[in-house]
């Protein structure tokens, strides 16, 4: 078991409809140790690939990418939840449906700030149904960039997402992947991975 299940087992807790809560250590109070030491992981799952820049989605998966940006030494850019007011031709636009809050948000990323240079590590917290995934990467491919892959703390892996991303071709790595969880009794087993 590696150090992210390990604090899943420890503080992570099973809500219904499938959601798991750990807003303990990573997403409303955020162990800052923990944080570093996934931006170590990334890097040596990524490990020889050039990147020059790391994405997320606002406003969780910022406190994970910036501790992966700081290991690859590249800058962060996350995709920002929009009002439609505010949208004009110098931003790229994706339709990202929120799995926890269930609405549908336009997301938006300045387009001088992803280039068809760039080559794109994509950071989230969670991969329920791979919407986030999908807007993001939508994003790349409308900047003409490259993604260079998926790094995902926790992959809910009796969900759709990982395996739809996968099929896609995209090198995608969860640091853990629940494989069931059950909000009655609270137990968690995660997939093994070597
Ligand atoms: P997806 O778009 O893959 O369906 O869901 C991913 C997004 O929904 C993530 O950005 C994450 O913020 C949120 N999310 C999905 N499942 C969970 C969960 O079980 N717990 C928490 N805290 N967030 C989740």
């Amino acid at each position: 078991m590696n150090f992210l299940e390990e604090r899943i087992l420890k503080d992570g807790v099973v809500k219904p409809g499938n959601v798991l809560k750990v807003d303990s250590f990573l997403n409303h109070k955020m162990d800052v140790y923990l944080l570093d030491e996934i931006g170590r992981e990334f890097k040596r799952r990524f490990a020889g690939e050039k990147i020059t820049k790391v994405l997320t989605i606002e406003s969780s998966g910022i406190a994970i990418a910036l501790p992966v940006a700081r290991e690859f030494g590249v800058p962060l850019v996350f995709a920002k939840k929009a009002k439609s007011i505010n949208i004009d031709g110098e931003m790229y636009v994706a339709e990202v449906e929120s799995f926890t809050h269930k609405k549908t948000n336009q997301v938006i990323v300045a387009k001088r700030f992803l280039t068809p240079e760039d080559r794109v590590l994509i950071i989230d917290d969670f991969l329920a149904n791979g919407c986030a995934l999908q807007g993001l990467i939508s994003i790349v491919d409308a900047a003409e960039a490259e993604v260079v892959g998926c790094g995902i703390a926790i992959e809910k892996g009796f969900q759709d997402g990982g395996e739809r991303i996968r099929n896609l071709g995209y090198h995608l790595e969860s640091l853990a992947i629940v494989e069931s969880m059950d909000a009655q009794t609270g137990h968690i087993t995660f997939r093994s991975q070597n």
